[in-house]
């Protein structure tokens, strides 16, 4: 099972997604992704809220 983020559900408009093994590594993933396309330079407890809220777990198909 990977995790799975749309930046769409944070940032409306936004077809960035990401997925990772751990919430950690998509964290990372989406700041790095946050920080090019949308200025964001530090992830505050409010940022860092909304994209855990965002994140969904995937489960792949057989
Ligand atoms: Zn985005």
């Amino acid at each position: 099972m990977e995790k799975r983020i749309a930046c769409n559900d944070v940032v409306p408009g936004c077809t960035f997604t990401a997925t990772a093994a751990t919430e950690e590594e998509l964290l990372k993933r989406v700041m790095a992704h946050a920080s090019q396309a949308h200025g964001v330079t530090e992830l505050t407890p409010e940022l860092a809220a909304k994209v855990r809220s965002a994140i969904r777990n995937h489960v792949h198909a057989k």
